[in-house]
């Protein structure tokens, strides 16, 4: 298949949850088809698109299969095993490459290559035994965080040391794959930046947004971030870099902390749409989801410019999603909701965008306000 994708070719997202169904909105948007590959019955993206593949994401013979039936590969979701990327290189452009990919899914590597292209991290340590962890700790101090090394997300996988004995606590709980033992950065926010680039090198970023979360996940998104002017151009400064050095041909979401003087601190790296990129949707005129679907169909890529200022709430778990009927009794709240029929607890079901004229982002009080029914308590 040559680029840019023709209309009505066909987009095969692995993964099938609500980033993979905002990518296929917006491909439907921009003409094209897209077939889902997933192991869920009815998944949030297979109900808004052309074709699903059920099937588990080590089923070799399911992922060649679906390789061969579709114009070019993306991802929502990015644990597919070593092999499986594999396979889909071989058939057909996989975008974003399967070497950014097993970056992102293992943390030993993804920190090793951002402080390699010269970006700072929180300071952190391998962990592969306890002698090590001892180690790390005596280099590193107390509080610090031992996360796994693979699959740890919302907060799972991570536990606060704060002395000798939770660490021997934690050790065997956490150790059936190598750890990593990080500094705790007292941060004084947490942003994130998007940046989408293409196979030519073109590249487009969308404002750094500041991200608040409540038990480990995602609540709040406020774009912009309201932090220095200099301190945002140094963060999107190292999305771009950090795009650039991967030679990314697709979406990534950096995820960040500010630290009480300024300083900017890579936390994570996501190579597709992300959470903290939602608002986009309503507050720009072309969303991070269009910009991934651009990258990956070789399409060029509008700036990231916003035409407003926004905050995203996640509808998350039972209790804020039965406020829904309210939502949508409030107006300015743009709503959203995933098709997904359960309501479990810590599930992000849908979310809200509010919008303001930009430059007018209100304090705390306002935004609570303008959250109608969602104003935190
Ligand atoms: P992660 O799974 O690495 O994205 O971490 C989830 C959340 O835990 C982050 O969004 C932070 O709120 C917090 N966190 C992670 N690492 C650190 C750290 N080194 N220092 C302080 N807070 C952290």
């Amino acid at each position: 298949m040559s680029f840019p994708l023709p209309p009505n070719s066909t987009i095969g997202i692995i993964g099938g949850g609500q980033l993979g169904r905002m990518s296929a909105q917006a491909a439907a948007r921009l003409g094209y088809k897209c077939h889902i590959f997933t192991p869920e019955m009815e998944s949030p993206a297979s109900l808004v698109s052309a074709r699903t593949t059920i099937a588990d994401y080590d089923d070799l013979k399911a992922l060649r299969n679906f390789a061969e039936q579709v114009d070019v590969i993306t991802f929502e979701f990015e644990n597919v095993i070593a092999e499986g990327l594999d396979i889909l290189a071989n058939i057909k452009s996989v975008r974003p490459s399967p070497h950014i990919l097993r970056i992102s899914q293992y943390r030993i590597a993804e920190k090793t290559c951002i402080n390699q292209f010269g970006i700072a991290t929180a300071p952190w340590r391998a962990v592969h035994s306890p002698a090590d962890l001892e180690k790390a700790i005596a280099e590193l101090g107390l509080p610090s965080i031992l996360k796994t090394s693979r699959l740890g997300y919302d907060g799972k996988g991570q536990v606060m040391l704060r002395s000798m004995a939770d660490a021997a606590q934690a050790y065997p709980a956490l150790a059936s794959m190598p750890l990593i033992l990080e500094g705790f950065v007292d941060f004084a926010c947490e942003v994130s930046v998007v940046v989408a680039r293409g196979a030519d090198g073109s590249m487009a970023a969308f404002d750094v947004v500041e991200n608040r979360h409540r038990d480990h996940i995602l609540d709040l998104t406020l774009a912009p971030a309201r932090i220095a002017e200099e301190t945002a151009a140094q963060a999107r400064a190292i999305a771009r870099k950090i795009a650039e050095s991967l030679d990314l041909v697709g979406l990534l979401a950096v995820e960040m902390f500010i630290d009480r003087s300024g300083k900017v601190l890579v936390n994570e790296l996501a190579p597709r749409p992300h959470n903290s990129g939602h608002w986009t949707i309503d507050a720009c005129p072309a969303s991070q989801f269009e910009l991934h679907i651009r990258a990956v169909a070789g399409l060029p890529l509008p700036p990231g410019e916003r035409h407003s200022d926004a905050v995203m709430k996640n509808l998350v778990g039972p209790e804020e999603t039965a406020l829904w009927p309210e939502i949508l009794q409030t107006p300015g709240l743009i709503p959203h909701l995933y098709g997904k029929t359960e309501a479990r607890l810590g599930r992000k079901m849908g979310h809200v965008t509010r919008l303001f004229p930009r430059g007018s982002l209100p304090g705390e009080f306002g935004i609570a306000a303008a959250l109608g029914p969602l104003a935190p308590r």
